[in-house]
């Protein structure tokens, strides 16, 4: 029976919207985020600040919520030049990927996440990962997760499971996923203190929360209101 969970949060809609989906599953759920040289600070500063309101605005999951990691991924940084972490334009690159793609980030995330979750007597990793809204990181794939959760759980000899609750929903369920684990707090909590948009705006305020509303993140963000707000 698993009762302990990781969840992989990095202050944005999804991870926020599993965040709160963990909490209503298991006794014990703790958050890991990772520093790895991003462009805009902005994202980690949104991660602290949900996390303390969720803790105040959402009572009933404030004894389950445990610890928050952040691990120190620069290394990242290093080997990737992309639009999310060094100041290039957003753009599609020959291979059909966004250049906001960090090769390898995903499986980096979880490996390290499935060694924090080791030490911490945790079973269960949960993210944020989507193929609906697809926009082309092969490292997002159900595929790929479910052989990484095989190679993980043999590699920690251990019985490991990485759970991705948005993975066959769009971004209109995710919000009605929200509004039916927190209600109007979460949905109002998610769309004011998460961050979504590429180019770090966290300033310019919008139906769907805060962004420059330009960038393919905005836009599907928006989109996702809109047709959730429709609905
Ligand atoms: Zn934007």
């Amino acid at each position: 029976m698993h009762t302990r969970a990781l969840v992989l949060f990095s202050g944005g809609q999804d991870s926020a919207t599993c965040l709160a989906w963990a909490l209503e599953r298991y006794a014990h759920v703790e958050t890991v985020g990772f520093d790895y040289g991003q462009r805009h600070r902005v994202e980690l500063q949104c991660r602290t600040a949900f996390l303390q309101r969720l803790k105040s605005r959402c009572p009933q999951w404030a004894p389950r919520l445990g610890e928050d990691h952040l691990l120190d991924l620069s290394l990242l940084g290093q080997l990737s030049d992309t639009a999310l972490t060094a100041e290039r334009t957003i753009a599609y690159q020959q291979n059909g990927l966004p250049n906001t793609f960090v090769p390898g980030r995903n499986l980096l995330f979880f490996t390290f996440a499935a060694a924090l979750a080791y030490r911490r007597g945790t079973s269960v990793l949960v993210g944020g990962m989507c193929e609906t809204d697809y926009s082309g990181y092969p490292d997002c794939r159900d595929d790929t997760l479910k052989a990484l959760q095989v190679a993980l759980g043999l590699g920690l000899d251990t019985r490991l499971v990485i759970e991705t609750p948005l993975m066959w929903i769009d971004k209109a369920a995710t919000w009605r996923l929200a509004q039916q684990l927190g209600g109007p707090a979460l949905v109002e909590m998610i769309r004011e203190e998460t961050h979504s948009c590429y180019m770090g705006d966290h300033a310019t305020p919008h139906a769907w929360g805060y962004g420059c509303g330009a960038c393919p993140a905005c836009e599907l963000r928006a989109r996702g209101w809109a047709a959730y707000a429709a609905g």
